[in-house]
């Protein structure tokens, strides 16, 4: 029976997956370059205390999804979370934040109006500390239903999800597609390998980790294989921009007549 469980469980992903894949989609046409971005999802303190900087080094930015349930908190995999003192630090150096719902919440397991309530919490949780300018929101666990998909669509942000490869030609700004730095999906090596393929044709590269250390969790990744992806992009001609820099330029090219229609 439990064989049977997992299957069914299998299935339900898989269809979850397609129809998510297939349905409300807003489509955006990515313009020529070479983009990297950098995400923090939850976020630990470590990340914010040994990752920013080494950002922050390089005149680049990160974009950190908060769920605002999560401050202050100990959580047993990532050590201690988020302070305010942190997000205020993040927010004067000119980062960019995106919305993670305010308890973490499973999407796919939650109803429309729990999800919608979950992102005017965080919403307001953000607003009361000077953030007001967001324009994406991670799924958390990675977890997205076709439901919760178009219940988030109406918020007019782009949605990221946890699925790896690069963002290139025509996008889905609800169906975002990022790489995970964490242990079971490659680690950095799958990030460098992207990278690699980025080099060779316009794309945007999402990166996504949890905490850093020398002992990280299994969703997060150490500072000597941060540093080295860092340096990879910094060896290269990719652009770093935030999440909310690349929304903005989309919207303004998709606003922008043609060339053709412009002769
Ligand atoms: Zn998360």
């Amino acid at each position: 029976m439990a064989d049977l469980g997992y299957f069914s469980q299998k299935i339900g992903d898989t269809i979850d997956r397609v129809l998510c894949e297939t349905f409300e989609k807003r489509e955006f046409k990515m313009p020529q370059g070479r983009y990297v971005s950098f995400c923090f999802d939850d976020f630990p303190k470590s990340a914010v205390e040994l990752a920013a900087p080494m950002l922050e080094s390089r005149g680049w930015r990160g974009t950190w999804y908060v769920a605002g349930g999560l401050l202050g908190q100990t959580d047993p995999n990532y050590g201690k979370m988020f302070e305010d003192s942190d997000l205020e630090r993040l927010r004067r150096a000119g980062h960019d934040f995106g919305c993670h719902t305010f308890d973490h919440v499973d999407c796919r397991d939650s109803s429309p109006e729990l999800i919608e309530a979950q992102c005017i919490k965080n919403t307001e949780f953000l607003a009361a500390r000077g953030i007001n300018d967001v324009s994406s929101f991670a799924y958390p666990f990675g977890a997205v239903n076709l439901s919760a998909k178009r219940v988030l669509a109406h918020a007019e942000l782009a949605l990221r999800g946890v699925k790896p490869g690069l963002n290139r030609g025509t996008i889905d700004l609800n169906m975002l597609k990022a790489c995970g730095l964490q242990e079971n999906n490659g680690g950095v090596r799958r990030a460098m390998d992207d990278l690699e393929a980025l080099k060779r044709n316009s794309g945007w590269q999402i990166i996504f980790t949890h905490d850093i250390g020398p002992s990280p969790s299994p969703w997060g990744t150490t500072q000597s294989d941060y540093s080295q992806l860092l340096q990879a992009v910094e060896a290269s001609d990719i652009e770093v921009v935030t999440v909310g820099e690349m929304v903005q330029r989309l919207k303004q090219s998709a606003a922008m007549p043609s060339q053709a229609e412009a002769a």
